[in-house]
This record gives structure tokens, sequence and C-alpha cells, in this order.
């Protein structure tokens, strides 16, 4: 980064959002590139979920302590506030001893996550420049968070209105959702219903089409000026964190993203958030990443290899497990958090999985493009 304090950023998504709002703070002038005219572009109002399982420190918690304010939608849903089906159309309820999960919203609209990063970035003197997308650095030093540029995993779903009142429901069942879950989530009237692939993207309307009608299966719920979305994310088994140490990849660019379900927000956060403190206190990203965010980032690989390997059956078992533990937030943490047999499922995890990417322009050995990905390895 350039001695004068001021600092590139390239994609104003949670990734980049975070290092401009951490940057700021410390007194940075921070340019952010984006290429649309606005941020959450990539999104389209739907609801997403923040997850709360995987780490011991309540995530507010965790967004507090990197100074990230909630001036955004965020509401949080327990285990008795939703329900999971599985494939024989079984409901099980969850016991949790905090949220589950903070449901946020998604896209432009005043009170989605991306616009509340925007304001505070705004807030701290963040130079936004919109409507810029930034291809090549020229050799110059920035913090990428340009988002997914593989389509790994897909979603394809409805956001609505609806009189219904506030629920999850997730389903697990290959037959709506191959080796992914189809969810709802309500909130103060709005809706969000879709279902996720980890393969067969082809036949994505057939598994929408099947997801819905298992949906009006389970739950009675009025669907009010349905408008259709969709979405990708991509996660690498080894994420590309850093190019010659000058650019630093955050987020999905980087494959920050947990393999196992997709939910990457925290991750594209922390990433954004170590970047920049690497920058600020002069840290090494690369062993912050190490030290962070890669154990877990493994592990949600092995979960992935395990979990395609239950099939429906699996799925049936492990509901009816799940349904009866006093509190299911530790025994979900505990099988995010390494271990011994993690570390070996990982391994064999690791050469089984392939990733799809598909930038092949990018892929040159000196190129200086934003998303080149011959840069560090995590490894
Ligand atoms: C349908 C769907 C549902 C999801 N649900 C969840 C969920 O419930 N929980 C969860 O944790 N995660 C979820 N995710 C994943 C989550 O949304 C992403 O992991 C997260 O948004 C990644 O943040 P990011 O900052 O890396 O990238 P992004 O959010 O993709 O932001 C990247 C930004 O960079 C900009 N950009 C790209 N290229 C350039 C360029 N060359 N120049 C300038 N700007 C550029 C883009 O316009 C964009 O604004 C979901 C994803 C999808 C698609």
């Amino acid at each position: 980064m350039s001695s004068d304090k001021t600092v590139t950023i390239v994609g104003a998504g949670p990734g980049g959002l975070t290092a401009a709002i951490s940057l700021a703070k410390n007194g940075y002038d921070v340019n952010l590139y984006e290429q649309n005219n606005d941020v959450g572009l990539r999104f389209n109002g739907d609801f997403q979920g923040l997850e709360n399982w995987a780490d011991e420190e309540d995530t507010l918690v965790i967004l507090k302590r990197i100074g990230i304010n909630t001036n955004f939608l965020c509401y949080p849903y327990n285990g008795n506030d939703g329900h999971f089906v599985g494939p024989k159309l079984q409901k099980i309820s969850v016991k949790t001893s905090r949220p589950l999960f903070y449901l946020i919203e998604r896209g432009s609209n005043t009170n989605s996550l991306d616009q509340g990063l925007r304001k505070q970035a705004e807030d701290l003197g963040v130079n936004f420049l919109w409507g810029q997308k930034l291809d090549s650095l020229h050799n110059q030093s920035a913090i990428v968070g340009t988002g997914p540029k593989a389509a790994d995993a897909i979603a394809k779903g409805i956001v609505f209105e609806t009189s219904h009142k506030n629920i999850f429901i997730g389903f697990v069942n290959n037959k709506i959702a191959p080796k992914a879950y189809a969810y709802l989530l309500v909130n103060n009237g709005k809706a969000t219903f879709a279902t996720c692939m980890f393969e067969d993207f082809k036949n994505e309307n057939i598994y929408y089409t099947r997801s819905l009608s298992v949906l009006n299966s389970v739950i009675d719920i009025n669907i009010i000026k349905p408008k259709e979305f969709g979405g990708f994310v991509n996660y690498f088994n080894e994420p590309i964190i850093s190019k010659n140490d000058k650019i630093l990849y955050v987020g999905e660019n980087a494959g920050f993203q947990d393999a196992l379900w997709g939910f990457g927000i925290k991750y594209a956060m922390l990433s954004g958030y170590y970047a920049a403190q690497s920058i600020i206190h002069e840290l090494n990203y690369f062993e912050l990443c190490k030290k962070q965010l890669f154990p877990k980032l493994q592990t949600s690989l092995a979960n992935r290899w395990l979990f395609v390997h239950l099939f429906n059956t699996g799925y049936n078992i492990i509901l009816n497990k799940i349904g009866r533990i006093e509190d299911v937030i530790p025994a979900l943490r505990k099988h995010y958090n390494t271990s011994l047999s993690k570390r070996l499922v990982y391994k064999m995890a690791k050469r089984w999985y392939k990733t799809r990417l598909i930038d092949k322009k990018c892929m040159h050995v000196h190129c200086d493009c934003v998303w080149c990905r011959h840069g560090k390895l995590a490894h």
C-alpha cells in the first residue's frame, strides 16, 4: 500500500466494505471502486443469514469487535422460530441456547446489510468511485473483494410478500436441493424462498418447481407479488489470498466461503477486516488468515465431503439425531472446528474437490488483472 496512507479497494461487497471501514477508522484515505452505481446490486432484496453456530463468540459480538455497527436489519432466529423438514417431509425442531442465525437483507434497499455498510463507510469519508469496473491494477497495491468468479453452487428462488408470521424452514432433500438445501425465511411481511444446488445445475427449474410444491405441502403460506431471483457462490479448497503481498484478496474472490452451506458473509467481512489490520499494523495477512480463517474453511470442505456422501437416508438419520440434542449450537460448532478426524477427511476432500473456476483469461502467470489467480496459496 502507498506510504501516504491511501488504499485502493476494488469491490463494495461485505468484504471490501469491511476493509474500507476498518482502514478509514484508522485514518487511511480509501478509494473504493465499485462497478455498479450502488451497493448490493448482485442481490435482490432477498433474506440471508449470518450464521451464529461456527464460533464461540456470538456473531454480533464479533461484528462489534471488528468495528461494524448493526445499522441494518439483523433479526435473531432461535431454534423455536422455525424448523427443518427432511426427505420424508418429517418436521424436526431444534433447541438452541442462542440465535441460530441473524436474518439480514441483501441488496440495495434501505435496511440491507449492503446499505448499512455503505452508510458506515460514507460516514467515515470513504471515497466511492461508482460505476468503475477495475479489471487491471497495473502493479498497484490494493485490496480486491470482487466476489465469486464461478458457480460452485447456485440458488434459485423468489422474494415475496406474505401475511404469514415470522418463521424459518430449512429443507434437506436431494430431490429438491441436490447436495444442498432449500430455505424459507419470513420476516415482518416479507419472505424469501429458494432452493440451492451443488450439482445438476441444468435442471434448476425442475428442482425449483419440486421445492415449491414441497413448500406448499408443509406450510400454508400466501405468496403475494413473487419476484424471481438467483445467484451463485464459489469456494476453493485452497484460498488464494495475495499476490506478491501487494494485492490482498478478500471474501469470495479469494475463495473464502463456507464449503458446506455457502454461508460466506462472515468470512468475507472477517477477511476484509484482517486485510485492513495487516496494513494498519504491518502484519502478515497470510499468517492472520492461517490462524483465524483457514482451519474453519478446511473443516467446511471436510463437512461438504461428508454431507455429499450422506444421501437422503443419511439426512434422515442426522435430522432425527439433532432433534434430540439439548442445544444444537455447541454440537454444530464442534462440527465446524478442526479435529484429527476432520483433518483426515479434509485431506481426502481436497483431492476430491475440483473448483469450477472458469475465468481462464485470469490464469496468466504475469497477469496483473484483479482476478488473477497466480497469487499466494493458503498452503
Ligand atoms: C442466493 C444467495 C444466497 C446466499 N445466502 C447466504 C447466507 O444466507 N449467508 C451467508 O453468509 N452467505 C450467503 N451467500 C453468500 C454471500 O452472499 C457471499 O459470500 C458474500 O456476499 C461475499 O461477499 P464479497 O464481499 O466477497 O463479494 P460480493 O458480495 O459479491 O461483492 C463483490 C462486489 O464487487 C463488485 N465488483 C466485482 N468485480 C468488480 C470490478 N472488476 N471492479 C469493481 N467492482 C467489482 C461487485 O459489483 C460487488 O458489489 C449467498 C449467496 C447467494 C448468491
